[in-house]
């Protein structure tokens, strides 16, 4: 790996809307995120934690700033280059946007298919892994429907994390988790990504799972504070 910031931004701002309605939600961000750190953000509903994490995924252009992800500058990239950022990260969010039309380990093996180094074997053995890893080995060929919220949301941990990304984006995975299945499934996502050494950035309101994250972000106002805990050390 030639980089040992996995992400790299200075000078992020961003707004969304044009002319009167323009509105300013991120200002001046600088955050760099080291290789297998797990990341967690807090911070009030509305202060632009999704836009940065969005913005991060490559899953929106940036308007000004650097932001270096995986090694690639995203300010100016092409698409190919953004969707190639992209499928370098696991992408977990607050609903799990299963599809119900496919199975269990169909909805797992489906975030494979822009993989074209991995054969059809090789597929197999992985999703049926990590199906494995999260507890649910026994439940393959269930459809979303038949499963409970916490296990629903290891589908999708399994499915961000079954590619074995460098990068974890996770948007409040635990909201609509009762705290015991919430504390469940990130420590399934601390487990995997120690293992896989990807590293994680996650947003969370949930103070019962802080203590998960080599380091704390807050988020205000579009503002990063600058003075971030350490904990676990
Ligand atoms: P958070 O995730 O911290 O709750 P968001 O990043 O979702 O915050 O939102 C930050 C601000 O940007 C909010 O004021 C929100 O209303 C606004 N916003 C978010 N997405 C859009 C959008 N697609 N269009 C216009 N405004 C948006
Ligand atoms: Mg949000």
């Amino acid at each position: 790996m030639s980089y040992n910031r996995v992400v790299a931004i200075q000078n992020l701002n961003h707004a969304f809307g044009k002319g009167e309605l323009r509105k300013p939600v991120l200002f001046d961000v600088d955050l760099d995120i080291f290789v297998g750190e797990i990341v967690i953000m807090t911070g009030p509903s509305g202060s632009g934690k999704t836009t940065l994490l969005t913005l991060i995924g490559g899953l929106r252009s940036i308007q000004s700033g650097r932001v270096n992800i995986l090694g690639q500058e995203l300010y100016g990239a092409s698409k190919n280059q953004l969707v190639k950022v992209r499928n370098q990260i696991g992408f977990i969010f607050q609903s799990h946007n299963l599809l119900s039309c496919l199975t269990v380990e169909q909805n797992v093996r489906m975030s494979l298919r822009l993989h074209q180094d991995i054969d059809f074997e090789q597929r197999n053995t992985m999703t049926k892994d990590i199906l494995e890893a999260v507890g649910l080995g026994d439940r393959v060929n269930f459809y979303p429907d038949s499963l409970s919220g916490g296990q629903k949301q290891r589908v999708a941990i399994a499915r961000a994390l079954v590619s074995q990304p460098q990068l974890v984006l996770a948007d409040e995975p635990t909201a609509a988790l009762d705290s015991k299945s919430g504390r469940n499934v990130v420590e399934i996502m601390q487990q995997l990504a120690k293992e896989q050494g990807c590293t994680i950035l996650l947003v969370t309101h949930d103070n019962r799972i802080l203590d998960i994250a080599d380091r704390i972000i807050h988020m205000e106002d579009g503002r990063l504070a600058k003075d971030t805990a350490l904990v676990n050390q």
